[in-house]
């Protein structure tokens, strides 16, 4: 075993105390074996080293770093280079602040639009998930600082985050939320993976020796370090055993005394724990050689690559009559206060303290542009007449308006879902208003996951900005008037309406039982199949310029084992202007024994091309390809027939296509209810405990006398007592923002964390504020045992 030596000399004692935080972002330290700390922060769209207070939900101000467009938008870049450009200037801010570890990339598939953190994760689809997080991660550990893969696994919901249990059949599992973790893992080599707040079919993540010991460890070969997501440790014991090393934050030593008894007593090896010290050693000593003291990044230069970046990522989804790029000589009416003051990032532990910020008016200016500036909407609150009145005015008199709208602070965060798939009323109103005052309307969305637009119709072009960074501002106007050529496509589906998407009606009231009824037809896995329109389809983008696709080649017109297949294609940049294309390859299994998507994306290329130009691109694709998870063989199977091979601009624009015979395995079929193989309207729980092979046992609100540290104050409301309690933390929190604000996303998310946290997870969270014995003692008074709720309360905190 590597770090035999020191692992001799240390105690029981400290080798548990190793396994747990110094404090909020490091680890301990032991001059005593010559153990160094290192600091972690997050991530993942620039570095949030906090120096003063400590948090996980972004709150405290951190030291100014640049701060990135969100993954939602690096993602529509499909630009492997770009994203390792990016995880590299992460790593040199990282290196410039001493942090060792940048906690990052999320690669979490967006299951529905309203998961309130999608902006932070990249695809709907695994496999550009899992190049995206691959490419980031490289870049990040070229420099030396180590990534945090997160979170693991099947943490796709806010809504009671940490103890939301994810019931998902294993086919899916595999197919949909685990291959984008794999990818990274066998490809980048993560030094630490985070596992997930949530339960897994009915166990924390954070136990789950299926997923962290067989999956991770076993089957996918990761070595490094796993932790804790912030506060996400569910029973230490089993923690150990599941193989996970680290638990975060710092606890005051919480479970120590637990972990050092039950070692002493046998009921857990000290094999396993050392193994997970010789990880952390591992961990903590070449990150301290990959340290460079005095190091210093360009801050303009990271400013200038921010804006690249969203450049290189932004989505033109609609540009009627060649309405874009605007001409400078054109009279312009720039309108909505996001223009001016652009929302750029995403509210949670991601936020970061940017070092510059430039707003589309900046962008503007920077051109030197002419133009007229509404208002339009006030940023907070309802539509005002008058601000609507003047911007719909204003625009009458121009040539064309140019209107930024979208998704308030207050609409998406981290800690939260979000209630509707509709922007504010006030925005939709003056797109409907502006629009009908002058027929050249342009659309700058801004925001971190898809939205309704009902005024599609109306309007002339849609520029899709997502939470662009600080550069921002600058981006969106190189794009408007031409000096870039959009080429950005979308990473996930735009649906026409919520009810549309295949989640909907379960996932929202989901709450403490997540079932993933859906099973793989996730994003357009189910658009295709059930044969729906959408907004827009995955893999969309338009460009300023067009491109044709020819001479599409295979190496097999039948193919063996190993599967290994070339696939070849041509693009000529057949248009006016420079720009680049993704070009797209879908894999389609004709025959279909077992029940699959329409299509699903096995590879991609960005090509770069002049006027004229045209590049053949190659692509390699393997037996993962082509396979299926095969449940009963607990492994990936390669099903026989031909499959087509589809090379496209989007996932419903495809340019070429050709067949190739697959000699693979002849799958038994199984029963399964029809709304797999044709699915169309909602799933039944019936239908989904059919494909699970189970049936789903409900969850039953605990009620008083059953109440345990498990169960967060919100489980407990029917207690006077603990109503009182959440009174009291509102007024609390309320302190900081003037009063209680639930039109601040902060103040909403602290809300929600404070009370739908486990008391048990609160404790490890904030060991000072939330000490075991005052958790223990709410538990007895809402449990009705008044006396010794008092008596707990009162108890004088031994140290902990
Ligand atoms: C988030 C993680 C984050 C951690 C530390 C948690 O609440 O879920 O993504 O890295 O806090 O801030």
């Amino acid at each position: 075993m590597k770090y035999k030596d020191i692992i001799d000399k240390m105690s029981l004692e400290d080798k548990v105390a190793l396994c747990s935080g110094a404090d909020f972002f490091s680890t301990r330290a032991f001059e005593r074996y010559g153990i160094p700390s290192i600091t972690m922060v997050d991530g993942p769209h620039g570095v949030r080293k906090q120096v003063v207070a400590a948090d996980h939900l972004g709150i405290n101000e951190s030291l100014p770093s640049t701060s990135f467009p969100t993954a939602s938008l690096m993602a529509c870049s499909w630009d492997r280079e770009l994203l390792r450009e990016m995880g590299e200037a992460i790593g040199a801010e990282g290196l410039q602040a001493g942090v060792s570890i940048v906690l990052g990339p999320g690669v979490n598939i967006k299951r529905n639009p309203l998961c309130g953190r999608n902006f932070e994760y990249f695809s709907e689809d695994p496999y550009l998930a899992g190049e995206m997080a691959s490419n980031w991660v490289q870049g990040l550990q070229n420099k030396g600082v180590g990534a945090s893969l997160k979170h693991f696994a099947a943490n796709n919901q806010e809504t009671e985050r940490m103890s939301s249990d994810s019931i998902v059949d294993e086919r899916t599992l595999r197919e949909i939320y685990l291959p984008a973790f794999e990818k990274a893992v066998k490809k980048a080599k993560p030094a630490t993976v985070m596992c997930a707040y949530n339960k897994l079919n009915g166990v924390y993540c954070s136990d789950h020796r299926y997923l962290l010991r067989e999956i991770l460890r076993d089957e996918w070969g990761f070595a490094g370090v796993i932790v804790t997501d912030w506060g996400a440790m569910n029973d230490r014991l089993q923690a150990f055993d599941a193989g996970l090393d680290l638990e975060m934050p710092g606890n005051k030593g919480h479970f120590d005394g637990e972990i050092s008894g039950a070692i002493r007593n046998g009921a857990l090896s000290e094999e396993r724990l050392n193994e997970s010290v010789a990880r952390l050693l591992d961990l903590i000593f070449t990150a301290t050689q990959n340290r460079q003291a005095g190091y210093r990044y360009d801050v303009e230069a990271h400013h200038q690559l921010a804006r690249k970046m969203a450049a290189s990522s932004a989505v033109l989804l609609k540009n009627e009559d060649e309405i874009l790029p605007i001409q400078k000589s054109q009279k312009i009416a720039l309108i909505g206060a996001l223009a001016k003051e652009p929302r750029y990032q995403g509210a949670g532990s991601s936020h970061i303290n940017p070092t510059r910020l430039s707003s589309a008016i900046d962008g503007f200016e920077a051109l030197g542009v002419a133009y007229t500036y509404y208002e339009g909407y006030a940023l907070k609150g309802t539509t005002d007449e008058a601000l609507l009145i003047a911007a719909a005015e204003g625009a009458r008199g121009c040539d064309v308006a140019v209107l930024f709208v979208g998704l308030p602070e207050a609409y998406e965060s981290e800690g939260f879902d979000r209630i509707t798939l509709a922007m504010p009323e006030s925005h939709n109103m003056l797109v409907s208003k502006v629009a009908a005052a002058n027929t050249n309307t342009v659309v700058v969305l801004v925001g971190g996951a898809p939205v309704e637009m009902p005024w599609i119709g109306q309007v002339k072009a849609v520029l899709n900005l997502y939470l662009a960074g600080q550069a921002g501002g600058l981006a969106a106007a190189e794009l408007l008037f031409g000096l870039v050529n959009p080429s950005g496509k979308l990473a996930e589906s735009y649906p026409l309406a919520y009810d549309d998407v295949p989640s909907a009606g379960f996932y929202e009231t989901g709450g403490k039982q997540a079932q993933y009824r859906e099973g793989i037809y996730v994003g357009y896995r189910y658009y295709d199949k059930a044969q729906k329109q959408v907004l827009f389809p995955f893999g969309h983008g338009l460009s300023y310029t067009r491109f044709a696709y020819a001479d599409l080649t295979l190496s097999h017109t039948e193919l063996n084992a190993p599967y290994e297949m070339n696939v070849s294609v041509n693009i000529h940049n057949v248009g006016a202007v420079a720009g680049a294309e993704v070009v797209q390859v879908y894999i389609q299994d004709l025959a279909r024994t077992v029940f699959r998507p329409e299509k699903e994306l096995k590879e991609f290329a960005k090509l770069f091309l002049r006027v004229g130009e045209s590049k053949s691109v190659n692509f390699t694709l393997d037996a993962r390809a082509f396979a299926v998870y095969d449940v009963a063989a607990r492994g990936w199977v390669v099903p026989d027939g031909t499959y087509k091979v589809l090379v496209g601009a989007s996932s419903r624009d495809i340019r070429l296509e050709t067949k190739v015979r697959v000699q693979g395995v002849t799958m038994p079929s199984r029963e399964l209810p029809d709304w797999y193989g044709n699915p169309a309207g909602k799933v039944s729980q019936e239908e989904f405990e059919a494909l699970l092979g189970q049936k789903i046992e409900p969850v039953r609100p605990r009620r008083k006398g059953a109440y345990t540290l498990a169960c967060s104050l919100n489980d407990m409301k029917a207690s006077f007592v603990i109503r009182q309690v959440i009174k009291g933390i509102e007024r609390t929190i309320g302190q900081g923002f003037g009063e209680a604000d639930y039109s601040n996303p902060t103040f909403k998310m602290l809300m929600s964390s404070s009370t739908n946290t486990p008391l048990k997870n609160l404790s490890q969270l904030s060991p000072e504020r939330m000490p075991k014995h005052l958790t223990t003692g709410l538990v007895h008074l809402a449990n009705g045992r008044f006396l010794k709720g008092i008596l707990a309360l009162i108890q004088k905190p031994r140290s902990m």
